[in-house]
């Protein structure tokens, strides 16, 4: 199986080697899909996991144990392209530059093979051209 989640961690626990344990004691096959640490010593990982459904369910509930925030990311986006007038006020905030604008005609579409559907574009759009289907 492959899941998704957002791993939050503080100044506490962000030297935990997150990937190493997930791969050495879990067996799974982890992929930073974005990483962002602010000056504090906190900040965020999202993440994609392969591997058997019950070692990703050891291996995150191992995280928590740590004091990691783990929060499993379900469900996809749709982007209606009728609505949509590509006005790009939402491709800056996704985490996985999976809302882009596409090169040869500036259109704003949307890679439904990387979008993680954290949800953070959504209320970037005044038309509500992305919806959240869980
Ligand atoms: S939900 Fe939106 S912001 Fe999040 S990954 Fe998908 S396209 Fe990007
Ligand atoms: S914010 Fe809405 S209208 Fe603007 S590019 Fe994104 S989806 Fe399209």
């Amino acid at each position: 199986m492959e899941a998704k989640y957002r791993i939050d961690f503080n100044e506490s626990n962000v030297l935990e080697s997150v990937t190493y344990t997930l791969v050495s004691e879990y067996n799974l096959k982890p992929n930073v899909l974005r990483a962002d640490i602010g000056g504090d010593g906190s900040g965020f990982m999202l993440l994609s996991v392969i591997g058997d459904c019950d070692d990703v369910t050891l291996g995150m509930n191992h995280l928590r144990e740590l004091g990691f925030k783990v929060k499993e990311l379900t469900g996809h986006i749709s982007h209606d392209y009728n609505r949509c007038w590509s006005c790009g006020a939402c491709v800056s905030l996704c985490p996985t530059r999976s809302i882009y604008h596409d090169r040869d005609t500036a259109e704003v579409k949307l890679n439904t093979r990387t979008c993680i559907a954290c949800g953070a574009c959504i209320n970037a759009c005044s038309v509500k051209a992305i919806q959240l289907e869980l």
